[in-house]
């Protein structure tokens, strides 16, 4: 009797010992949901993690404090917002190493687009404005800036004007700096750092039009990133689906824009004319392993246009979407196996 009693319970501890190993191997990370806003626009995260809640508050501190600490030109305690006062110091502004590097890095993306991607471009951003017109319900008052005024403020841009020591930069006087076509896609590299800390199984974090994936689904699959129709901004045109880390980026002329007597006007200017860029393409998305890149290559390529855009997503390892005015997809080869038309995106 004895003997039978200590068999069963034998039997009873390894039953119960095994379920909790094999539940425990099934079990999946739960699901995270979260949406708020920092960088002036949405910023989207799909968490699958045992910690979901807590990642999901870092991940949102870690892109705010990068809005105010370094990127942003409108908020007094950045970095950047310290460099643009300081414009034309001869001993310049005292900044971090990482501030430096990201400026290094935006410098490389110029320089191969022959100055089409340009932090530098400030001024002109400013006299459009494109940002407060667009966020208005009636902008019927919208005025266009003067051409002398477009020239003046193009005059003091130069994105090889600015001299980048280990930790400081000296940027000439009248410039000034706007990072707002690569800052997003610098947030989500930031993302992946926080995400590299915490036990997560997979995540996909959008901040605005830029986006990362990050493992895998608990079910398996790939994510399944949409690609707007820049024609139709209810529709998508198709999914890029993919596995395990990615950036993805996109710049459109639907994003944000004022339209006068037919004329659209957007937020993506080409800096040898001071216009909004007029490619003959209505949306790029880039594809690739760095948020900075992916970000700045897609405004880059927005202004070069296709056959040049391509080039330049090819200099970097990059895979490039275009979507024409006329509603043409054109794409890099590598990306034909990502991308899935909306008509067979299952
Ligand atoms: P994105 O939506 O990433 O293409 O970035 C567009 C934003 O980048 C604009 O709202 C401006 O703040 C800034 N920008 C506009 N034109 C340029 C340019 N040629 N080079 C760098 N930044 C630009
Ligand atoms: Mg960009």
């Amino acid at each position: 009797m004895k003997l039978f009693l200590k068999k069963t319970s034998v039997i009873i501890w390894l039953f119960i010992v095994l379920c909790t190993v094999f539940t425990g191997c099934g079990r999946t990370a739960p699901l995270t949901r979260k949406v708020d806003t920092a960088m002036g626009t949405i910023v989207s995260q799909t968490l699958y993690s045992s910690q979901g809640t807590d990642l999901a508050e870092e991940i949102l501190r870690e892109i705010r404090l990068l809005e105010e600490e370094c990127l942003s030109w409108r908020m007094e305690g950045s970095e950047v917002y310290a460099v643009n006062a300081g414009a034309g110091l001869m001993d310049g502004v005292a900044v971090s190493e990482e501030l430096v590097s990201v400026l290094q890095d935006c410098r490389k993306v110029s320089a191969a687009s022959a100055g089409a991607f340009d932090i530098t471009v400030g001024k002109v951003v400013r006299l459009w404005d494109i940002d407060s017109w667009a966020a208005m319900e009636d902008a019927s008052d919208f005025v266009m800036p003067k051409e002398e005024q477009l020239q003046d403020a193009l005059a003091d841009t130069g994105y090889d004007k600015i001299s980048l020591e280990a930790n400081y930069i000296v940027l000439p006087a009248r410039l000034q700096l706007d990072m707002g076509a690569v800052g997003k896609g610098i947030a989500l590299d930031k993302v992946r750092n926080v995400l590299d800390d915490y036990e997560v199984e997979g995540a996909v974090i959008s901040v605005g039009g830029s986006i990362l994936t990050y493992g895998s689904k608990p079910e398996g699959g790939a994510w399944n990133v949409a690609i707007v129709n820049p024609h139709d901004t209810s529709q998508n045109i198709g999914v890029l689906k993919l596995v395990g880390e990615w950036c993805v980026s996109t710049s459109g002329n639907y994003e944000r824009y004022v339209e006068k007597d037919g004329v659209r006007y957007h937020h993506i200017i080409n800096p040898k004319t001071g216009y909004p860029a007029d490619s003959g393409i209505s949306s790029v998305t880039i594809l690739c392993k760095e948020g900075l890149y992916s970000d700045a290559l897609s405004t880059a390529c927005f202004i070069l246009g296709e056959e040049e855009g391509r080039k330049l997503a090819s200099e970097f390892g990059a895979e490039a979407l275009f979507v024409s005015n006329s509603g043409e997809i054109i794409m890099t080869p590598g990306m034909e196996q990502y991308f899935h038309l909306s008509n067979k995106a299952n």
